[in-house]
């Protein structure tokens, strides 16, 4: 087949999945898009206003063309932005997410109905539909497209609202249809309330069986204690298709990772690395982490972890050269704390990728687990 003729097919296939291999629930995949393919399990770089702020860019990641970047479509499209790369020329695969998380932030300001979204913002009234989320995705190049979807708090004690919630998403899916189905995917909502989840399941089955490729997990990841979280996703994941690729919504934090790795999930986004990073806050094997602004890395030669690959540690950079530059908000200090906690997690879940492939995912997670 010539090249162009592969390129104009490319731009109009639908997300496909391959399982190359599984460890109980645990899958090692390629997501297949329109612009290239990724291998699972995967963590995006979620590029939030802060990252842009820093000056965050693709040469702090170690491969930018084998990370997913996602950003956040109802800012974009507020600022008037008209390409999901705007201002950062990502080489690789974009995802766009529409917001639900702000959402519940925005607390009471909201007004929901079955047409889309109102709320207050800067003392003007807003309104966003979930047919204008997915037509800015298609129009802003996006190659996999989160829908507008509904989330509730998951500790909140009235359970009407994730029924509301799962009955909000279903409709605000129906009407995201027919404008980039072959991107678009389905946000299961639920919280932990398992008659909402199953209302929702079951729409994300009919979809998933009408020209949707891909499902998403929502709804989780607030301050529900972790043994619910993970049983929830094991709930969802039983009453999902196996072809499908699966993304969680909000988790990035390692542990999590690996416990919804083992648990079926294939991709995941969320800003606790970079956020972290940001604050001082350094991750390091078993789930761990350090602070850099105590005194006792006030002359510590040492990289921050001399296991890491990343280009921050690759640089040979010392923990005390990064603290004091931390202590100034020096830019690139704040970036390469950043980078590290960033890439703790792509080579976590590359690890483990290396591990489904060979049966051993169980022996790796309890070794990463018990690094002191
Ligand atoms: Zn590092």
């Amino acid at each position: 087949m010539a090249e162009d003729t592969i390129i104009a097919y490319r731009l109009i296939m639908s997300i496909a999945f391959e399982i190359k291999s599984q460890d109980g629930a645990a899958r090692a995949g390629v997501l297949k898009t329109a612009r290239g393919d990724i291998e699972t399990p995967c963590v995006t770089l979620n590029y939030t206003k802060a990252l842009e702020d820093w000056g965050f860019g693709p040469s702090d990641v170690t491969d930018a063309k084998d990370v997913i970047l996602l950003r956040n479509a109802f800012w974009l499209k507020r600022r008037g932005a008209k390409d999901i790369r705007e201002g950062i020329g990502w080489p690789g695969i974009t995802m766009a997410d529409s917001g639900g998380f702000q959402m519940v932030s925005l607390g009471q300001h909201l007004r929901q109905n079955f047409n889309g979204v109102g709320f207050n913002l800067d003392g003007k009234s807003t309104f966003i539909s979930p047919h204008e989320v997915v037509e800015w995705g298609r129009g802003a190049g996006v190659d996999l497209i989160m829908p507008l979807d509904n989330t509730v708090y998951t500790m909140d004690k009235n359970w009407w609202k994730f029924i509301r919630s799962a009955i909000i998403t279903a409709v605000w899916h129906q009407r995201s249809r027919g404008i980039a189905d072959e991107k678009l995917y389905y946000i299961v909502q639920g919280g932990l309330n398992k008659l909402a989840r199953l209302i929702s399941l079951w729409d994300a089955r009919r979809q998933l069986n009408n020209g949707i490729s891909a499902v998403a997990i929502g709804g989780l990841a607030w301050d529900e204690p972790r043994p619910a979280l993970y049983r929830m996703v094991e709930f969802c994941v039983k009453r999902l298709p196996e072809d499908k690729p699966r993304h969680m919504l909000g988790i990035c934090k390692p542990v999590d990772v690996l416990e919804c790795i083992r648990r079926g999930m294939d991709t995941f986004d969320g800003i606790a690395a970079t956020r972290e990073g940001r604050h001082g806050r350094v991750w390091v094997k078993g789930g761990k982490y350090f602070d850099i602004r105590k005194t006792e890395f006030e002359n510590d030669e040492r990289v921050l972890d001399e296991t890491c690959k990343c280009p921050t540690c690759s640089s040979g950079i010392s923990r005390a050269r990064l603290r004091a530059g931390f202590k100034q908000r020096d830019r690139e200090a704040i970036r390469q704390l950043m980078a590290h906690n960033w890439h703790h997690n792509y080579s976590l879940v590359k690890d483990a990728r290396a591990a489904i492939l060979v049966g051993h995912l169980d022996i790796y997670i309890t070794e990463y687990l018990s690094i002191l």
